[in-house]
């Protein structure tokens, strides 16, 4: 899971789930070779830095982005994604390539590693994501909710073709299609009691995206709007795990119990950007292979020969 990171405008997001990172410019982004080991420095949470294989380091990470329980075409898309991602994060500047925590992607080590984990590693060696002939920026998440988000919408930057949302009837048995969470009221108000300057009565969600999700979120206090903040904010100002995607039906305020609560109500996990994998297990139960189901969320790309 890639979990915070920068974008193009230097914003931070945090999504839960997978995220983000810096997008490399094309020509600092080298392009494997087939049969050329491709090397990274991986940084440990204590502060080594391993040098490995970029395949042997996907072996200890695709187990823990998935499970190695799920078909294998998702599994192989999954490692596809995660090569490309690796590759894309060489940095010449910088003692490493990547961390080990959700900054980039979880890394489990040779513990981790699983006799069909690792065939997908293998069955995929070598292959990334092209647009044009050309690296990718790649990215995904948990549960899309049913239409993936468009990274401009997200993230604001000028859209790369292939990172607008598309629909996806594919992850409808995801745990997080729709969920609904609850907070104490008292302590959703403590988390924006910096904006609040009355107490919270309701949340209003307006201006939806092409995907339907709303951009912003109104917070009335005694009645009236007293604050509008984007609905990205007010997701990390009520934890991620709580608000688990951007993609909000309605918040309402539940005052029939003992304790009032703000009950919130979404679909999806996570920043929806790029490929679904609960979406990818979808499409792979239902017979597609890795390069259909990359097809399918990253529009107009095409996997390289390996
Ligand atoms: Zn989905």
């Amino acid at each position: 899971m890639i979990a915070r990171a920068a974008f193009l405008k230097g914003m931070i997001v945090a999504t839960g789930g997978l995220d983000i990172w810096s997008s490399p410019a094309p020509d600092a982004v080298p392009t494997p070779i087939a049969g050329t080991p491709v090397l990274v420095r991986v940084a440990t949470t204590d502060g080594a830095i391993t040098t490995l294989d970029v395949e042997t380091y996907l072996r200890g990470v695709i187990p823990i982005e998935l499970s190695p329980g799920w078909p294998a075409a998702a599994l192989e898309a999954q490692a596809i994604l995660a090569r490309t991602y690796a590759i894309a994060k060489k940095n010449l500047t910088r003692g490493y390539d990547l961390v080990t925590t959700e900054g980039d992607q979880r890394y489990g080590g040779p513990q981790a590693e699983r006799p069909a984990t690792n065939l997908a590693v293998e069955a995929t060696r070598g292959r990334t994501l092209l647009f044009a002939g050309g690296p990718t920026s790649v990215f995904y998440s948990s549960c899309c909710g049913g239409h993936t988000e468009d990274a401009s919408e997200l993230w604001g930057h000028a859209g790369l073709p292939y990172l607008r949302g598309v629909d996806d009837p594919y992850c409808v048995s995801a745990p997080d299609y729709r969920w609904v969470r609850t907070l104490p009221l008292d302590r959703a108000c403590a988390q924006l009691a910096d904006k609040l300057t009355a107490p919270l009565t309701g949340v209003d969600l307006a201006d939806a995206d092409a995907s339907g999700r709303p951009r912003v979120a109104m917070l009335r206090g005694a009645g009236v709007v007293t604050v509008t903040m984007p609905v990205t904010e007010l997701r990390e100002r009520w934890g991620t795990d709580v608000v688990r995607s951007t993609w909000l039906h309605r918040v309402i305020i539940d005052a029939t119990q003992a304790v009032t609560f703000v009950r919130i109500e979404g679909s999806g996990r996570g920043h929806g950007v790029g490929m679904c994998q609960w979406g990818a297990r979808g499409m792979a139960l239902a017979g597609a292979d890795a390069g259909t189901i990359l097809a399918h969320y990253f529009p107009g790309t095409a996997v390289s020969g390996g």
